[in-house]
């Protein structure tokens, strides 16, 4: 078995410069997280409110934490003074109370529109209408406290990488939609979160700036 640093390393070899590399670390220890952080790796994902916040407690403040799990409104307000970004943002109702929340802690917290593109019934998300419908009747004055700085997707787990290729490429084409429609602000919205330990080299190639990688670095999680 690989260590690590060999992990990451080999993940590195197929990552351009320009692309984020998020080490998604939930579920592992914090010995794991130090092993990577030791390679020089400083964003890590996290999906549970409550393990994220031991891990930013107790391990180095120069890490950039990136929140990319389902996360309910109660608990938006235990990550907004800390977080770097939240990948998930899958409701309006959501997006409104983390500005809320970094109003209150002075803070502008960058965020990603999740959009439902896999054909499971069970991720979030907004469909692509319906984030159409939020683009249309988006005020940015109404949330002085975000920047919606992207969109974040996750493919269908399957073998079959034409429907992942046409998923990660699908999303890829709403956001340049969006992005010329220019809706939101030119110089921040520019994100792209797709990729994970199985389809990340296909998600580069459709245009991912950003990609979330677990077990390809910290092995099966427990
Ligand atoms: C767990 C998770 C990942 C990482 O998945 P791997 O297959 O282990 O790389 C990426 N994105 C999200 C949203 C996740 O929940």
């Amino acid at each position: 078995m690989n260590t690590i640093a060999q992990n990451i390393a080999q993940i590195r070899t197929q990552i351009p410069q320009n692309i984020n590399l998020v080490c998604v670390s939930k579920f592992h220890s914090q010995e794991a997280i130090l092993e990577a952080y030791n390679c020089g790796e400083r964003l890590f994902g996290e999906s549970r409110v409550q393990e994220l916040l031991l891990k930013y407690n107790d391990l180095p403040k120069d890490i950039q934490w990136h929140f990319i799990g389902h996360l309910q409104r109660n608990k938006v307000r235990q990550i907004v003074p800390f977080v770097s970004l939240i990948h998930s943002v899958d409701s309006v109702e959501l997006l409104d109370e983390i500005n809320r929340c970094a109003a209150k802690n002075n803070r502008v917290v960058k965020v990603l529109l999740q959009v439902h593109i896999a054909q499971e019934e069970h991720k979030f998300g907004f469909s692509p209408e319906e984030l159409k419908v939020f683009c249309n009747n988006y005020k940015a004055q109404e949330y002085p406290y975000v920047t919606i700085s992207g969109l974040m997707g996750m493919a269908t787990f399957t073998d079959d990488t034409e429907q992942i290729k046409r998923e990660f490429s699908s999303l890829s084409r709403l956001f340049s939609e969006i992005q010329s429609s220019k809706v939101f602000c030119e110089e921040t919205f520019k994100d792209l979160s797709m990729g994970m330990s199985d389809d990340f080299p296909l998600a580069i190639e459709n245009g991912s700036t950003i990609v979330r990688v677990g077990s390809a670095i910290f092995g099966v999680r427990c």
